[in-house]
């Protein structure tokens, strides 16, 4: 049994990020409860962002330059309308961001610095210190929350469920680490980011394991493109969670991938090591399945260079004992970002009334099948500042204070799930592989195991992969090699998901029971 607690009309936003930050700022002076389970600052994919923001600001930049690139990025599944609608917004959300305390970098003559990033055809990311932009923007924000009344900080808060009536939000559930506690609630937004942490290998915090989605599904939701997960072809293989990332910035400046043997592996794929994120990720995945390792080798740079313009990757591959400017770099592919996600309209809304979903555990369609670098961080401050406008243009539906939820939640712990789904859904899959990870997620998905929310989310994953018999941007299917002749965007409900487990796998329990 839990505590409950009437938050007088406050929204409720689940999310320290830069998605959750927004909206809860955004909506002032309107009362924000916001949840977070780490402490502002810390356990966020928003604070590990390097690269920096994409905008069109430049005199030779325009919105639809950076809308053609996003497009091209997304292999055909953007949804151009909500794409164009975004990167519009770019520009007034760094002015935005810059009112809220972001100092974004500045040359001499107090212009803001604009970097270029691959597969963008203009100089267009800005950078808030640097390659540390995410901890600098992330920083600034956490001041203005704390200097603004109307939002009241819950840190060490997990949100474990939403209570739903009739399709209609009525409260969360949450574990304040003093107790469980339901807020009752009639608008909720999850911004709870990533699903990285649902694999053996990722570049966002280990705390980044989709609960947001776990949280929506379980309520009724539905999900958009669940199956495309981006790898980043060149994370650091020093161990440890999350891996740390070699930017394709050093392949820029001449670093080359090679194999134990030293011998070049993507000398004869078109693009070489610039080619697009995903096709490097296949090349060093097949190679290493293959039997081989993939490095990174940037010894043809001069040690003073790689030092100097890489201070941060140096740092790093010296803290695990590497010396990038004498050997070569461990790497492998790791997951680094979902473009699939809640299925929401370009406000923010759920097909649950009352629920609203922004930042990277939103699907709004803007990457379609391949996110272009740089522009998650746009979308999730864009999109956060739109759902606080919808939301406070929406008339309140007062509804019934929920009963005090009585579920059990067993914990959070997606280990059991991360090597099943690495196994399946990772850079390559193919349907015999799906199948076995859906009947070994099924069972925990539906039991009161700890495991039990992250295998929900990864069972969803799974029969997305399942389902979608093509290869598009990030999904990549072994034996399904080709694109199918129109590009579809695919929705999945809970119900939908698992009556689709039963179809692709026969003898599996049929009941969620009192798991849901
Ligand atoms: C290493 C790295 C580098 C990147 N570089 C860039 C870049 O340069 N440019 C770019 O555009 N994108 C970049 N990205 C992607 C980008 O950082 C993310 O997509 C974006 O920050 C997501 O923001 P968010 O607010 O949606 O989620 P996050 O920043 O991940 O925040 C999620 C929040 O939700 C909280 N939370 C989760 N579950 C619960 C729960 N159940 N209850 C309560 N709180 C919960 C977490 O504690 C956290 O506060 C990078 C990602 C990584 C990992």
């Amino acid at each position: 049994m839990s505590a409950r607690y009437d938050t007088g009309g406050a929204v409720v936003v689940i999310g320290g990020g830069l998605a959750g930050l927004m909206t809860a700022l955004r909506l002032s002076p309107q009362p924000v409860l916001l949840l977070t389970k780490a402490p502002l600052g810390a356990e966020a994919s928003s604070v590990l962002a390097q690269g920096g923001v994409a905008a069109a600001l430049g005199a030779d930049d325009d919105t639809a330059l950076h809308l053609a690139d996003t497009l091209a990025a997304g292999d055909g599944l953007c949804d151009s309308d909500v794409a164009a609608a975004i990167v519009a917004a770019g520009p007034a959300t760094i002015e935005q961001l810059q009112r809220f305390g972001v100092a974004f970098d500045r040359d001499a003559d107090g212009e803001i610095v604009l970097g270029l990033e691959a597969a963008h055809a203009r100089r267009r990311i800005v950078h808030a210190g640097g390659d540390a932009s995410g901890r600098g923007i992330l920083q600034a924000l956490a001041r203005k929350v704390g200097e603004t009344a109307s939002i009241t900080l819950c840190e060490a808060t997990v949100a474990q469920r939403l209570v739903v009536d009739d399709n209609a939000v009525t409260g969360v559930l949450a574990d304040t680490g003093a107790g469980r506690v339901t807020f009752a609630t009639d608008r909720v937004v999850i911004a709870t980011g990533g699903i990285g942490g649902l694999y053996l290998h990722s570049t966002n915090p280990a705390g980044s394991f989709g609960q947001g989605l776990a949280l929506a599904a379980r309520a009724g939701a539905a999900m958009a493109d669940l199956e495309f997960v981006q790898f980043h072809p060149t994370a650091l293989d020093g161990g440890g969670y999350p891996l740390k990332l070699v930017s394709e910035a050093v392949r820029g400046e001449g670093a080359i991938l090679v194999d134990e043997t030293g011998a070049r592996f993507m000398a004869n794929v078109p693009g070489a090591e610039l080619a697009p994120r995903d096709v490097v990720a296949r090349a060093v995945w097949r190679h290493m399945q293959a039997g081989h390792r993939a490095f990174l080798d940037a010894r043809s740079l001069s040690g003073a260079d790689v030092a100097r313009r890489f201070p941060t990757i140096t740092a790093l591959c010296r803290a695990a004992g590497i010396d990038p400017a004498t050997q070569p770099i461990p790497i492998r592919p790791a997951v680094h970002y979902h473009m699939g996600g809640i299925a929401v309209d370009i406000r923010g809304r759920t097909s649950v009334d009352g629920l609203w979903a922004c930042g990277e555990a939103a699907c709004t369609g803007l990457h379609g099948a391949n996110r272009l670098a740089s522009n998650s961080l746009l979308e999730a401050a864009v999109c956060g500042g739109w759902v606080a406008r919808d939301i406070a243009a929406t008339d309140r539906v007062r509804r019934r204070m929920p009963a005090t939820a009585s579920v059990t939640v067993a914990g959070c712990d997606p280990a059991p799930v991360r090597p099943i789904l690495s196994r399946a859904a990772g850079v390559l899959r193919d349907a015999d592989g799906l199948r076995t990870a859906a009947r070994a997620l099924h069972p925990l998905a539906l039991s009161p195991h700890p495991a039990s929310d992250p295998a929900l989310v990864g069972l969803m994953i799974v029969i997305a992969a399942l389902r979608r018999q093509e290869s598009r941007g990030a999904h990549a299917r072994t034996d399904f090699p080709d694109r199918a002749p129109v590009a579809r965007h695919a929705t999945l409900s809970l119900d939908e998901a698992l009556a689709s487990a039963r179809e692709f796998v026969p003898n599996l329990v049929h009941s969620l029971g009192e798991s849901r």
